[in-house]
């Protein structure tokens, strides 16, 4: 979608450190990190939210990759959250579908934007 900047790392028009890609989805280390380990995954379609009607084939494969992240960083033992912000009250600030895979570091409770740390 035009002047989504997510959509701009999915076609290489803007550069980030990719960490997974394949035909569907890319994942990518976070610009502004809020936790030791934090990757980004996107579907390179653009949909603004997950509430989008994103189809279940595109969802599994979205939240597998998101898990093998996860498990690439070494944080299936320790643990980790993965988070979809989506619309204003969770303070969605782009509007691409992306998970958050967080972790590295123990993790407060609760309803967070973010997963900060304890
Ligand atoms: P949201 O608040 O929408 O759930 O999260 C957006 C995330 O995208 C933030 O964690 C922010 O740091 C990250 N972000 C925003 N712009 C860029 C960018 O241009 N490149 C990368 N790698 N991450 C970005
Ligand atoms: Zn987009």
């Amino acid at each position: 979608m035009d002047g989504c900047i997510f959509c701009k790392i999915a076609s290489g028009e803007l550069p980030a450190a990719k960490v997974y890609e394949d035909e569907r989805v890319l994942a990518f280390e976070d610009l502004n990190p809020q936790m030791p380990v934090h990757t980004l995954v996107i579907p390179k379609k653009h949909y603004s939210t997950i509430a989008d009607g994103i189809p279940d084939d595109e969802m599994g494969h979205l939240f597998n990759t998101a898990v093998r992240v996860a498990e690439a960083k070494g944080l299936v033992g320790p643990g980790f959250r993965l988070t979809v912000n989506t619309g204003a009250d969770a303070q969605q600030t782009v509007h691409h579908i992306h998970v958050h895979v967080c972790g590295g570091a123990p993790m407060n409770s609760g309803s967070p934007k973010q997963s900060a740390p304890q």
